[in-house]
């Protein structure tokens, strides 16, 4: 296997190039109708390299909204505020072999399974403090904190795509109040909406990779919030859950903390080196990027980069 310092932007097309086709066997989201706009042909592999160093390639300034990957920073946002003790007080550890959108465990236990799947992330959300809009600009003002980029923002469209079809998550949202976890009104709810509406490029999740891989701190040295315990925390919950039902399979096969979102991303973190970045739209069964997973799979067996 290849030496990691001799990754470049070569190296990255010709993987992407090798994988393009699969974005044609996969299917974009569109249980969320504005998803179901994104153009599937589009493609981006980005790259956070031990120093920092950017490399992009493919469709670099496409921009798709986070969905299921700003799970992890209303995770960190919750627990920094709250202590991981509280945070999980009512909400499991478990991995996950359910769908992302399944009611479990809030019909038994009444708590949800992991932060990662929608009720545990909801349930996350709602843990923020603050009234109306609050807890949502937390969470985008820590995006754009990680990615050094304040020109982040939430796409209005999505997120009132979101607000108007997911009954799916309202129902939990209201299983959650019926069970005693939430406490406050729909604008809870919104807050999770906003924050998977949060638009960014594979760029932005490879620095968000890179964070959590280096100890909650920033590509650029930043290390305003640094915590080892909150990198480890994210971390164990992208290996367990971040793929869903998939990531027993995935740790397998990548064996990497990954983050995925049906908006087509997945952010990776190669712990105490880099952070990687992709973006396809086209799906498979789970909701994870299939172009995106054969890329980082491809990359993974070139430089060895699994933790196992
Ligand atoms: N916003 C999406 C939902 O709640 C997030 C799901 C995902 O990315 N897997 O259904």
């Amino acid at each position: 296997t290849a030496d990691i310092s001799t990754i470049s932007e070569k190296t990255l097309s010709s993987i992407l190039e090798k994988n393009r086709t699969y974005s044609t066997q996969g299917k974009v989201a569109d249980y969320i109708p504005e998803l179901g706009k994104m153009d599937a042909k589009a493609i981006a592999f980005s790259v956070v390299d031990q120093n920092g160093k950017v490399f992009n390639t493919g469709d670099v300034h496409k921009k798709f909204t986070m969905q299921s990957i700003s799970k992890i920073i209303a995770l960190m946002v919750a627990v920094r505020e709250r202590g991981e003790a509280d945070v999980f007080a009512k909400m499991g550890y478990f991995g996950s072999e359910k769908p992302f959108n399944h009611f479990s465990n809030l019909e038994t236990t009444g708590k949800p399974l992991n932060p990662m799947m929608n009720a545990g992330a909801i349930y996350t959300t709602s843990l923020i403090s603050g009234a109306g809009e609050q807890a949502f600009i937390k969470v985008l003002d820590m995006v754009r904190y990680i990615t050094k980029n304040q020109n982040i923002d939430y796409s209005k469209s999505v997120y009132e795509s979101e607000k108007s079809t997911g009954h799916r998550n309202r129902g939990m949202f209201y299983l959650m109040k019926n069970n005693g976890l939430i406490s406050g009104n729909e604008d809870q709810l919104d807050n999770y909406f906003k924050q998977c509406s949060i638009e960014l490029t594979a760029e932005d999740l490879a620095k968000i990779g890179y964070f959590f891989a280096h100890q909650c701190v920033r590509f650029d040295g930043d290390s305003k919030y640094k915590s080892a315990e909150v990198a480890k925390l994210i971390e164990s919950q992208m290996l367990t859950a971040g793929m869903y039902e998939f990531s027993g399979e995935y740790s397998r096969m990548v064996g990497l903390p990954s983050k995925s979102g049906v908006g087509g991303g997945i952010a990776v973190s190669v712990p105490g080196k880099m952070g990687i970045g992709v973006f396809s739209p086209a799906l498979d069964q789970h909701g994870n990027s299939l172009a995106g997973y054969h890329m980082i799979l491809d990359l993974v067996k070139q430089y060895n980069l699994s933790i196992f």
